[in-house]
């Protein structure tokens, strides 16, 4: 399915959609380039499930968890290209079957072995389309 959308608002809105379909255990992956809007859909989608704390992008840690009304996992692999051959364990946390997990940067890899375990896995795909339009495309 492809959405446009014309505004960060927008984008949190369709992630607080794309959430109501969710349970634990699945994994959604958010990929798209730097600013396309992975954390902005990320959030609403948090929002959604109950997160009031802050949702910004993991910087030092390669992810967060977070209370929701259900346990919430955010995951930023972008440094995992740096951190050269990661545990398997420290994804491991964030991907547990009690979780909604959201993994921005998924081509980086090393989630796949963990992901075997997952629930539904959804691929969502964000590009810049012009100014502050977005497309959001989601397969799965
Ligand atoms: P990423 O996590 O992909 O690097 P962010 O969500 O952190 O991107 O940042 C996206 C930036 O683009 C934010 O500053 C946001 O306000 C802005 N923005 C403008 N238009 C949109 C849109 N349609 N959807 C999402 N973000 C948008
Ligand atoms: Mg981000």
């Amino acid at each position: 399915m492809t959405s446009s959308t014309s505004s960060a608002e927008e984008t949190r809105a369709l992630g607080g959609r794309l959430a109501e379909g969710l349970e634990p255990g699945d994994v959604v992956l958010v990929s798209g380039e730097l600013g396309a809007g992975k954390t902005t859909l990320i959030r609403g989608a948090c929002r959604a499930l109950g997160v009031t704390e802050p949702v910004t992008s993991p910087t030092f840690t390669i992810g967060q968890r977070y209370a929701g009304r259900v346990p919430v996992s955010h995951l930023d692999l972008y440094r995992l290209a740096d951190l050269g051959t990661e545990d398997p364990a420290l994804l491991a946390d964030y991907l547990e079957p009690g979780s909604i997990a959201f993994v921005e940067w998924p081509e980086i890899g090393g989630a796949e072995p963990t992901l075997e375990a997952a629930g539904k896995v959804i691929a969502v795909e964000i590009r810049h389309a012009g100014g502050d339009a977005r497309e959001v495309i989601v397969r799965g």
